[in-house]
């Protein structure tokens, strides 16, 4: 008879193994002579961005098949986590870009990059409307582009929540030129508050630096500010340095609330003992040109804090272009734009999104297959013969690949326990509300994808591997033979892999979140941030003059001149 949980384990890591529909191994078609291959002209693809997602796209794109645009306001590439150490000067602006026009050089083909940004998406005629953002004298240029595919992957801009005076008066940490402005506005308080005839509270409220939003962008920019006041600017302003003071608003309970609770009490019981002041539970309402109001949200009482320079990082929201775009595709009322598991947008043909953009619906796929097994259910009995499960879960693994993945995750003993009695041996029947219970509850464990970097990259790879192979799919439609007639989808579904997330605290300490629920703080933490963050550069030439800066650093300290 069928051996229960075993047998089950068997059925899906067979099933996993033959999932590749187009596995790597087959080759793409050769770049050369396309027409005596009797091939269909090159398609166009075009992407919108310079970023993440889209330069991964673009680095593993076989440009041999495609037609290449890209359109982007930005002609080069930022390596945005080290964004927090431009603003004190750690890192210089320019070690941590890459021109898109270097990187494009080294594709050899048909891949044109045009400074502008995209103004508007017309899905319906597959064209795309752009304006150049250099201000000439014929004006602003507006040009057209039409496409076969259109990879969208313009990110997402800072949200502010419609908060009085937020864009009046608060800095952001989204680009470079951000980050290049905070570390001139930071001097300019310093240089402000030792002016003479001041008074003390004057030369206080100068040098209050208010932080709103405690996630990672908000903390690592406290700590190096951190950093660069006790290290080096101390020695440098010796009138005003015990009155600078540090602030982090933060609307949750506490900072880093996405991570792991243990980086989270470390982080703070570290920022209190830096002096750095941490108020969790108070939401920003308004900011004036001398305040930051907030409310405290278990009483509702309101208090005003004097205030210098404000940071305001406190999450992201869509683009103005994509959000048109939505409208135009019945996805108006959603806050993101929606994609499927292939990151094909929904609700029109041939244009993906990737990255911050979007966000990658998943399908409540244990939901479904529970149900699947209470319909199997024919005669009401609240049980199923464990038997009968070979068929239904047969039926399940065509319909939906990524039943695997679930399965082989941390959670698939709870779901194989059921298969069990309590002394440990195979049922001959099933509980069906229970089954469907711990289904379920696999289900809610996955949650929605973060706007990171590594999500926005691992998405860009994945999509150029799709494109890789389609002209190999558009011969084999059906795909390999042994998949013929099963209606699946040509390509696996995106799998997004954590790898891991860091949390630089300042002082050379890190914390570190690594799969496995591992959790890692402290100075050999700040030693394997070091690494993975050069490592992780797009070219040497970034590699080596990120590494030279922080050697420079150690060595002479943070250059503080107003330039
Ligand atoms: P982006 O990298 O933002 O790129 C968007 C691109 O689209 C840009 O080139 C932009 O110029 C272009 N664009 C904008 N509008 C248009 C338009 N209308 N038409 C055409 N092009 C347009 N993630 C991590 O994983 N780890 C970290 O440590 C980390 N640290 C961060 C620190 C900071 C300070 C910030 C701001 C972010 C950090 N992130 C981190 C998040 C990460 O930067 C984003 O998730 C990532 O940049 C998303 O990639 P993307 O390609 O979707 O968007």
């Amino acid at each position: 008879g069928f051996s229960s949980s075993s047998k089950l384990l068997v059925v899906f890591s067979l099933s996993s193994g033959g999932l590749v529909a187009y596995s790597e191994s087959q080759s793409s078609i050769p770049p050369n002579n396309r027409e005596l291959e009797g091939l269909p002209k090159k398609k166009k693809v075009v992407v919108l961005g310079t970023g993440w997602a889209s330069i991964s796209f673009l680095k593993d794109l076989d440009i041999s098949s495609y037609d290449v645009q890209v359109v982007s306001p930005r002609n080069y590439f930022a390596f945005t986590p080290l964004l927090p150490s431009v603003t004190c000067g750690t890192v210089e602006a320019r070690s941590i870009v890459e021109p898109i026009r270097n990187i494009i050089k080294k594709k050899k083909g048909d891949i044109h990059f045009w400074e502008a940004e995209c103004t508007k998406i017309d899905a319906a005629n597959k064209k795309v409307t752009c304006r150049s953002t250099i201000e000439s004298n014929m004006g602003k240029k507006e040009f057209s582009l039409d496409y076969d595919y259109l990879v969208i992957a313009t990110g997402a801009e800072v949200n502010t929540f419609n908060t009085p005076g937020v864009k009046e008066h608060c800095h952001f940490l989204k680009e470079v030129e951000d980050a290049q402005k905070i570390r001139t506005s930071v001097i300019d308080c310093f240089e402000n508050a030792i002016l003479p005839e001041l008074t003390e509270e004057e030369r206080r409220t100068n040098l209050h630096f208010v932080v709103v939003g405690g996630g990672p962008t908000g903390v690592e920019f406290a700590a190096e500010l951190h950093d660069f006041v006790h290290e080096d600017l101390a020695k440098l302003y010796p009138l005003v340095q015990n009155m600078v003071r540090i602030t982090i608003i933060q609307s949750g309970d506490h900072i880093l609330n996405t991570y792991d609770n243990r980086i989270s009490t470390f982080a703070e019981t570290k920022f209190a003992r830096d002096g750095i002041e941490v108020n969790t539970g108070c939401r920003v309402v308004s900011v004036t040109d001398k305040a930051v109001n907030m409310e405290v949200k278990a009483t509702g009482e309101k208090v005003s804090i004097p205030r210098g320079m404000v940071l305001w990082s406190t999450g992201v929201s869509t683009r103005p272009v994509v959000k048109d775009f939505m409208d135009q595709i019945g996805q108006g009322k959603r806050r993101v734009l929606a994609t499927d598991e292939w990151l094909r947008v929904k609700g029109c043909e041939d244009v993906y999104a990737i990255g911050d953009c979007a966000t990658l619906v998943q399908r409540k796929v244990m939901q479904d297959i529970a149900d699947i097994f209470k319909a199997a259910d024919k005669d009401n009995s609240g049980t199923l013969i464990v038997e009968e499960f070979q068929d239904i879960i047969d039926d399940i693994l065509i319909r939906y690949p990524q039943v695997n993945l679930h399965m082989q995750s941390q959670h698939l003993s709870r779901v194989t326990d059921l298969l069990k009695d309590p002394e440990g041996n195979a049922r001959k029947e099933i509980d069906i509300e229970g089954f469907k219970l711990a289904l379920c509850q696999v289900d809610s464990q996955m949650k929605s994808l973060p706007a990171t970097a590594q999500v926005a990259a691992q998405q860009g790879t994945y999509l150029s591997s799709c494109f890789n192979k389609r002209e190999l799919a558009d011969f084999q439609p059906e795909g390999p033979r042994r998949f013929k007639g099963s209606g699946r989808h040509e390509f696996l579904p995106f799998r997004y892999k954590h790898l891991g997330s860091f949390a630089p605290l300042g002082g050379e300490q890190a914390a570190a979140e690594l799969p496995g629920d591992w959790v890692s703080v402290g100075r050999s933490t700040q030693w394997l941030w070091y690494s993975v963050y050069a490592s992780k550069q797009v070219s040497w030439r970034t590699r080596v003059l990120v590494v030279f800066d922080w050697t420079r650093r150690y060595i002479f300290g943070r250059d503080s001149s107003r330039i």
